[in-house]
């Protein structure tokens, strides 16, 4: 309705300014915490046991996507980070508030690198994952804050396309081997996501600006033994993929992880085995990326909503585990509510989940999604906030890591965090 309304509104303008038209503009910025200044444990395997980071093996980056229709804005930022925090998001948006960006149309999403700093005020992470000094949180956000600011004011015209293609070998199923036996007895086979997304987009001298790629696994090549930042193979993609489109910026968004790892990274250490991985997978991605179709009228939305969470519900292992002891802190400290959040663009939608969710709720997210109308359904997970693992009922069910010391919502958080999904989206549909 609002785009009929846009478009006789622009009929009538159209003698003293343009028709509205789908605008953007990029930015890039360094997040590198300053490890000589300040103790910065990494953030990602709880075996480092909070001890600080030795140096910078690559810099740490954030990417900024910004889109304009008219009066509609909506930002992509994703981060070289773990997993992201609204106090990060809230910090990013006080730096630009004069922009009229608000936590609606504003998605910020890491890529879960394990190899990036902590910066979480939760003592139940910083009991994981080490404390850290809170100076190196505001040159992070205030150079984000910079770059959306560079990104809106650099706002032009652009066509946008996007394509879905496969990556076959590079992820693996690394729940598959809790509760094998009975996996296998139920006739189950390891969910993999080999599916790789692209969303190009084109100023209007036809140079690519931007180009997203999508892809659902762990950048978990690099271990608990590494004690330097790094962007891991997300960040080798983004610069292959920079490096065959000169000018324009490639940002990464993670998928549906929580149950898919790094498979056939090929190479003598652990670097050149995340070089190795990166490069093959740029490669796919250039591939997508040379063939999209192209598309000057393309709608755009954003909108977010933030029900609450299901009660506290800790399995069993977890209850008499290793982990017992932190339970009261969880319920105290970790989200009550879960911010999910979707951006338009045409007929596909981009999804933010605040955690990591498993294949299996990827898939049902996406469903959900299609069915309120969009063609495809593109699940970033890791988006805003962190609420752990995302599991469905079957999964929950068969143990393990993400069951019994990263999962706090029960076995219907899968489900719930689908169906929220569907809402948003049918909402999103009715604008
Ligand atoms: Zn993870």
């Amino acid at each position: 309705m609002r785009r009929v309304l846009w478009i006789l509104g622009g009929l009538l303008l159209a003698a003293t300014r343009p028709v509205f038209g789908l605008e953007a503009g990029v930015a890039v910025c360094d997040i590198t915490p300053d490890v000589e200044a300040y103790e910065v444990p990494m953030a990602g395997y709880g075996a480092r046991n909070g001890k600080p980071s030795l140096g910078v093996r690559d810099r740490l980056q954030a990417k900024v996507l910004y889109l304009r229709d008219g009066d509609v804005q909506a930002v992509l930022i994703t981060c070289d980070l773990r997993s992201m925090t609204p106090e990060i998001k809230q910090a990013i948006l006080k730096n630009v508030d004069d922009l009229g960006l608000t936590a609606e149309n504003v998605m910020v999403c890491a890529s879960h690198n394990h190899s990036g700093p902590s910066f979480y005020r939760a003592r139940f992470w910083q009991l994981q994952f080490g404390k850290f000094d809170p100076a190196i949180l505001g040159p992070m956000t205030k150079s984000i804050g910079n770059a959306v600011r560079r990104a809106h004011d650099s706002a032009q015209p652009v066509t946008v396309g996007y394509k879905k293609g496969l990556a076959e070998g590079f992820t693996r199923n690394r729940r598959w081997g809790y509760d094998e036996a009975r996996r296998i007895a139920d006739g189950e086979t390891p969910a993999i996501n080999p599916a790789l997304s692209i969303v190009r987009i084109d100023s209007d001298e036809q140079e690519p600006l931007a180009i997203l790629v999508h892809f659902a696994t762990h950048p978990t090549i690099l271990g608990a033994d590494n004690m330097h930042l790094s962007a891991e193979w997300p960040g080798v993609l983004q610069r292959e993929v920079e490096a065959t489109f000169p000018g324009a910026v490639a940002l990464y968004a993670n998928g549906a992880e929580g149950d898919q790892a790094p498979a056939g990274a090929a190479g003598d250490d652990a670097y050149a085995r995340v070089e190795d991985f990166g490069r093959r997978l740029a490669a796919i991605a250039i591939e997508l990326a040379r063939d999209v179709q192209l598309n000057p009228d393309v709608i755009l939305n954003a909108d977010r909503i933030t029900p609450n969470l299901p009660p506290f519900e800790f399995s069993e292992n977890a209850r008499n585990g290793q982990y017992a002891h932190l339970m009261s802190m969880a319920e105290d400290q970790l989200p009550r509510y879960a911010e999910l959040q979707l951006i338009q663009l045409g007929d596909w939608a981009l999804v933010g989940l605040p955690g990591e969710p498993v294949c299996a709720v990827g898939w049902a997210t996406e469903a959900w999604v299609r069915s309120a109308g969009f063609s495809e359904a593109v699940v970033i997970g890791l988006a805003n906030d962190y609420i752990g693992y995302i599991l469905n009922a079957q999964e929950y069910g068969h143990g393990g890591y993400e069951v019994d010391l990263r999962s706090y919502y029960g076995p219907g958080l899968g489900s719930f965090i689908g169906r929220e999904a569907g809402r948003l989206a049918r909402t999103v549909m009715a604008k």
